[in-house]
Parts: structure tokens; sequence; C-alpha cells
């Protein structure tokens, strides 16, 4: 059994650089040049019915998965690419939206995921552009490509982490199954405030996990890191574990300057959200310090299975 990790490495090694492509697959987006324009941010990300969620009087249903309006599953996703947006410091544009509805009520499913959508692409100044309209059999599906561009502090990638840099989050970790990550607002403006104030030097959102996108980050930035137990921020009600290993946070998780972290800490620059320094930059190895004991991390996390 394998996880998506290995089939996306599997990818990377298969698919040709190009002169216009800036950055290709292992990033939370790709990114194109247009001439003497902009680059252009894309990303996609599709949900599933019975995986990412279940719907509010369908017959899938998922033991410990909350059920959702058609509504709120629009939100989530179109928050969700927004969120990769964010994880680059960019600036979303446009989306193109695909779904799968199921044929019975399926019209009625598809104008409730629409407003959900269009709610959050209204908040962030993003236009729907089109899309692609199926019905089936099957469960719903729906798949979301957003398109951006960098913003002024220019694109930040996953791969620029340097040993002694600390690593800071946006907010409270774990537990976000319980309904959180639904409703998630992503942190694209924070992440533009952020990159006015500091250099961040590598950047990824927390979709998937703490230590497995911090692993991800890592392994871009060819660097290990050692995470500070007792400062990681966590959710009224969560565990160390839950906030190590639970996905879906959609916070960003930054590598910056220690004088530029220590700044932040001391400043809470930002309006609307706390800023944690959870850990440090090192050469080689995840780490967890607990207690001034380092140990192996654990790198939990959501992966889609593949057999
Ligand atoms: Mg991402």
């Amino acid at each position: 059994m394998q996880g998506e990790n290995a089939y996306i490495d599997w990818l990377r090694q298969r698919i040709p650089s190009s002169p216009r492509v800036l950055i290709g697959p292992g990033d939370d987006t790709a990114a194109v040049t247009w001439g003497a324009g902009p680059a252009c941010l894309i990303t996609t990300d599709m949900l599933l019915e019975g995986t990412c969620f279940t719907l509010e009087d369908s017959p899938i249903q998922v033991a410990g998965v909350e059920s959702a309006s058609p509504l709120r599953v629009g939100h989530k996703a179109m928050a969700v690419n927004l969120s990769d947006i964010a994880a680059m410091a960019g600036i979303p544009v446009a989306a193109v939206v695909s779904v799968g509805l199921p044929r019975r009520g399926g019209r009625h499913l598809g104008e409730e995921l629409f407003w959900g959508m269009k709610e959050r692409a209204d908040e962030f100044g993003v236009a729907i552009v089109g899309g692609d309209t199926n019905s089936w059999d099957g469960p719903l599906v729906i798949s979301i490509s957003l398109f951006g561009e960098p913003g002024p502090a220019g694109i930040v990638r996953r791969s620029g982490a340097e040993v002694g840099d600390w690593l800071i989050v946006t907010g409270p970790l774990g537990g976000s199954i319980r309904g959180k990550h639904l409703d998630f607002i992503p942190r694209v403006r924070e992440a533009l405030a952020l990159s006015s104030l500091v250099r961040l030097k590598a950047m990824i959102d927390i979709s998937d996990g703490l230590s497995l996108d911090l692993s991800r980050l890592c392994k871009e930035s060819a660097c290990g890191a050692v995470l500070w137990s007792d400062r990681i921020p966590k959710m009224p009600g969560v565990t160390l574990q839950q906030a190590l290993g639970d996905g879906e946070d959609f916070e960003l998780l930054a590598a910056v300057h220690p004088t530029d972290a220590k700044r932040l800490l001391h400043e809470q620059p930002i309006e609307g959200i706390q800023i944690h320094a959870i850990g440090e930059v090192v050469s080689v190895g995840l780490w967890l310090d607990v207690d001034n004991c380092r140990k192996p991390l654990d790198v939990s996390g959501f992966q889609h299975i593949l057999q």
C-alpha cells in the first residue's frame, strides 16, 4: 500500500521541465510565465463526497465525519484552493469549477454549491469564470482550479528554509474535523501582510497535518526541523498528537529568520491572528523536543491511499 506522496514523486520524475514553467509539481501551486507580465500561479483541488465531506440527507455517511450542507461544501471547495494561493503569498484572481453531480437532486445541489463557492470567492475578489458540469449515478465530486498572481513581495516557495530559521504558524492546530474544516477562512490576507513585514523564506499551508506538511517543506528545502512540543498552539480540547497529525487546519507554516520571528512574536502585527513560533530548522531529521529531550517526530497525517 502506498500513499499519494509516492505517486507524486513518481510523477515528478516523469514530468519534463519547460522554459515557461517557473514552478512545477511539488509546491502549493505551480507558476507559469506569460511573457513580460506577472507569473500565473495555478492550483487545483478536488473534493469527494464520502472522503472529504458528507452531505446532509445523503445515503453516503461516514463514521466520525460530520455531514454538511452543500453551501458549506461550496465554501470549503473554494477555500482549500485559496489556501494554496495563500501558501505562496499570492493574490487569487479567477477560478474554474468542475462538478460531477448526482442525477437525483443534482440541480438544487449544484445551485447551493455555487452560492457557497461564490461567497468565498467574493470575499477574496475571485471571479468564477467557467467550468464543466457532469451528472452521474455516483456521489458528488467537485474540483476547482484557481489562478492567481504573485504578491508584491514575490512568490514564497517551500524550498527556501535554512538551518537556524524559526518555524512559525498562524493559529492553533488540531481538531479541525469537528467543523472548522468546512468553515475556515483561508489565510490569504495574513500571508500578504506577513510577506510585507518579513522575508518569508519558505511556506506551506497545513492541509494534511503539521508533521506531514512540515516534512514536505523540509524535503523541498533539503533540511530537517525540530518542533518545540510545549509551544505548539492547540485548539481547545485537542491533544499534542492531534495537533501534530490532524489534517485540514489550513493555517500557514513558514520559516523565517529568528530575528524576524522574535519581532513578529513580540509585535503580533497581524489583526485577527496570533503568530506562534513552534520550532527551528536543523540540518537533518525531523524531531520533537519534549522537556529538552529530542525524539524522532512521528510523521503522521492524512494521505490518500493508493493500492
Ligand atoms: Mg497546500
